[in-house]
């Protein structure tokens, strides 16, 4: 079997042209959906990612403003930042790109963060939401394999899904919304045992390690559709996912390419989910994910 190939290109594509309407809707009605993305210090991929997320929601029709603070900023200095983007009522999404440096706490910045805003769904208050299966904001990444999914026509009720790390980014939130669609859910990480074993029984393969190329295809239960999130920079400056692609195509029913699979999928699931915010804000009435 060689196993088709999901285009994460083109489902996002067609997300952002939904989004796009919409954000029309809205600047009908003189709303323009605002994103704030606030960077802290020189990380070079994190500048890559927000000029990206910057550029998406202008090619949406959206407004999207980038912070560029000092890498010396203070965790009160940027809570302060915060709170005052919270009173700002044009901005609709608030998105303060990870890694912070190191003086500052992650997890207190994204509690200031005023959950109504809080796009990229890290705040308590929307994962609590995740948890219990009520609309909330979702993390893009795995809520955009859940729509990859639907659109790809893929079963979730009732299927055995695992799901390959546990970060509260990727691997948590993945396992929950399968969950909630009625998954039967593996959770596997580092400490897991006997993982081949365990990999072999998913309908539904997700692997978010960070190792490029660790699934191979003699993990993979012939006809299984497998996602692969992993984004891996290798010593020649290409790039790899963390499942062998080569290998497991043989083996799988469906398979997301990288690039061109998971990731597009992120930045469309972040247009979304400003696009809905702005929709609340406006009183037209659209629950946000759920
Ligand atoms: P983290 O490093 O936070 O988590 C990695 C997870 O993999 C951990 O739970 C870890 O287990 C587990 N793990 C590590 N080694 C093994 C192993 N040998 N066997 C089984 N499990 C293992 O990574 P993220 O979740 O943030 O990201 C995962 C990958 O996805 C990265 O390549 C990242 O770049 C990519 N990514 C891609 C996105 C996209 O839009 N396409 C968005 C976000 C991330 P333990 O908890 O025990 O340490």
């Amino acid at each position: 079997m060689t196993a088709r190939i999901i285009d994460g290109r083109a489902i996002a594509q067609a997300f952002r042209a939904e989004f796009a309407q919409r954000v029309q809707r809205l600047r009908a009605a003189g709303v323009v959906p605002d994103l704030a993305v606030v960077i802290v210090g020189d990380n070079a991929a994190s500048k890559v990612y927000v000029r990206n997320k910057s550029l998406a929601c202008q090619q949406a029709g959206m407004h999207s403003s980038v912070h560029a603070l000092s890498p010396s900023t203070t965790q009160a200095e940027l809570i302060t930042f915060v709170h005052d983007l919270n009173r700002n009522r044009s901005i609709h999404g608030i998105l303060v790109q990870l890694p912070l440096p190191p003086q500052i706490d992650a997890r207190a910045v994204v509690e200031a963060i005023d959950p109504r805003k809080d796009v990229d769904g890290f705040h308590y208050y929307n994962v609590g939401a995740l948890v219990v299966g009520e609309p909330a904001f979702y993390p893009c990444t795995p809520w955009g394999i859940m729509m990859m999914l639907e659109r790809e026509g893929v079963p979730v009720d009732g299927a055995r899904a695992v799901v390959v790390g546990r970060s509260n980014i990727v691997g948590k939130p993945m396992a929950l919304m399968l969950i909630n669609a009625g998954a039967t859910v593996t959770v596997c990480h580092s400490r897991t045992r006997d993982l081949e074993k365990i990999t072999r029984e998913a309908d539904i393969l997700v692997a978010a390690v960070g190792k490029p190329n660790m699934i191979t295809g003699a993990m993979v239960k012939p006809g299984a559709v497998v996602v692969d999130v992993g984004i891996n920079r290798l010593p020649d400056g290409t790039l790899a996912g963390d499942v062998d692609f080569e290998s497991v195509k043989e083996v799988a029913s469906r398979i997301t390419p990288v690039p061109g699979g998971v990731g597009p999928m992120t930045i469309a699931m972040l247009l979304g989910n400003t696009v809905a915010s702005a929709e609340r804000a406006a009183g037209m009435g659209r629950a946000v994910n759920g």
